[in-house]
């Protein structure tokens, strides 16, 4: 490792810009030019902005940052695209006039614990106020979270108003069935201490282990120790709030909440062979029905595609299961994933609980989710749950009944009992029966 290091090293040579601000010459962020900028430390889990510093992530200005990796997560790898296609400027700034917080969100006592937030900014929404200084002496710096508002048309909601089942209050569910809430983007940036201590391991493990199985991306992760903070190139979390967003700290407020990790097939397209649909769409309207009785709910929806094995795997295994001798049945519903991505489940739950200390969460009173892994994740986090809500057997469709056995035996968290027939029965639509039924 340290000899390709230094064969990089020799390639950088002072910074020359080129006509569109690309720079011509390599310049090594793991190795910066002695005598620069000194970066500004990052005092992680200060309750004070000012105290905690700004976190710069900036790549026009080399010697000012204190993170490793580039802002936007995966999105950084289009930027690199648009900045060698010649469509962006390599040294644009963002604007940030009018693009602060569309609601408020803490401080909360939860953002001084520099254990308790590992995994996000929590003064990601606030750059703009809380670094504004540094902003107008012209450092790059860029918010890592959004907070906007917005109204959701759901067919299933529209359709749960007309039949009476969800109640038209005006105010967040209107009378032709839309939904208004608060929505909250959020990108990841990881104290890399802190997520080394929640998983057990030594930090210097965890930066060799990143920087080794992303191909050699980022060096600083090996090169640099005195840089803490990583920003992975790895989808984020949208949050949305149904109600006052600030109930959702209040212990006298109750509290209804789903964490969803993305299923794009279910989600959006209503492909069958899983609950994830059915089960956000219940999620929300139990969040709805929350924020109506004077509490507030929330939906956090996390992009770890097929338990962050991502959908090509997904995929893989779908076709494993039902062409497996004996049919797509429960048994062997968790053997078929593991076989193809060598574990069942990247989704690591131990990080979800952070954005839930985010929005200052201490007890949540409805938790719509079967999950245990989610379930031990909030409460070893010291989220109290009062009731878990499960699926409503008549929303789990008609190919998903493998998926909802299997983890029923797993022991997902139902009040239904799951037989060792069950289990062996295929149950799964096989592959020929997509032609035309
Ligand atoms: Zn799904």
């Amino acid at each position: 490792m340290i000899d390709y290091i230094w064969l990089w090293n020799q390639q950088m040579v002072d910074t020359v810009l080129s006509n569109n601000n690309q720079m011509r010459h390599i310049v090594l962020t793991s190795h910066p030019r002695p005598g620069g900028v000194k970066p500004l430390k990052v005092v992680w889990g200060a309750a004070d902005p000012a105290v905690r510093g700004p976190l710069v992530g900036t790549l026009s200005d080399p010697r000012r940052r204190n993170v490793i990796g580039a802002h936007a997560g995966s999105y950084a790898v289009y930027r690199a695209l648009a900045v060698a296609a010649g469509s962006l400027n390599a040294l644009h700034r963002a604007d940030l006039t009018n693009t602060t917080p569309a609601a408020s969100i803490g401080p909360y006592p939860q953002w001084g614990e520099p254990e308790r937030i590992v995994s996000l900014d929590p003064f990601g929404h606030l750059v703009a106020d809380a670094f504004a200084q540094q902003l107008a002496e012209g450092w790059d710096l860029r918010p890592t979270i959004a907070v906007t508002k917005a109204r959701l048309t759901v067919p299933e909601l529209k359709h749960a108003v007309r039949d009476g089942q969800l109640i038209a209050d005006g105010r967040i569910v209107l009378p032709s069935g839309e939904v208004n809430c608060t929505k909250v983007a959020v990108e990841p940036v990881w104290h890399l201490p802190g997520i080394a201590q929640r998983f057990g391991i030594a930090e210097q493990d965890l930066r060799r282990h990143l920087f080794e199985q992303t191909g050699g991306m980022f060096p600083e992760l090996v090169t640099r120790p005195d840089l803490k903070v990583f920003l992975p190139p790895i989808g984020g979390h949208t949050v949305y709030v149904f109600g006052e967003v600030a109930a959702l700290a209040d212990p006298a407020s109750k509290v209804a909440c789903r964490v969803h990790d993305e299923c794009n097939g279910s989600d959006v397209f209503g492909s069958d062979i899983c609950t994830c649909r059915p089960y956000l769409v219940h999620g929300i309207e139990v969040c709805i029905e929350q924020a109506q009785a004077g509490g507030a709910g929330v939906v956090v929806y996390n992009r770890k595609e097929g338990r962050a094995l991502g959908e090509v795997t997904k995929f893989l295994v779908y076709n494993a299961r039902k062409r497996q001798a004996g049919g797509d049945r429960a048994a062997a519903y968790f053997e078929r994933t593991e076989c193809v991505a060598g574990v069942q489940d990247m989704r690591f739950q131990e990080l979800m609980p952070d954005v839930l200390h985010w929005l200052g969460i201490q007890r949540i009173d409805r938790l719509v989710s079967m999950s245990n892994m989610k379930y031990d994740a909030m409460v070893r986090q010291g989220i109290a749950i009062v009731e878990r809500v499960p699926i409503p057997a008549d929303r789990v469709p008609e190919d998903a009944k493998v998926e909802m056995d299997a983890k029923k035996a797993a022991g997902y968290y139902s009040p239904d009992i799951v037989t060792a027939a069950d289990l062996e029965r295929a149950s799964g639509r096989a592959l020929q029966d997509y032609e035309g039924r």
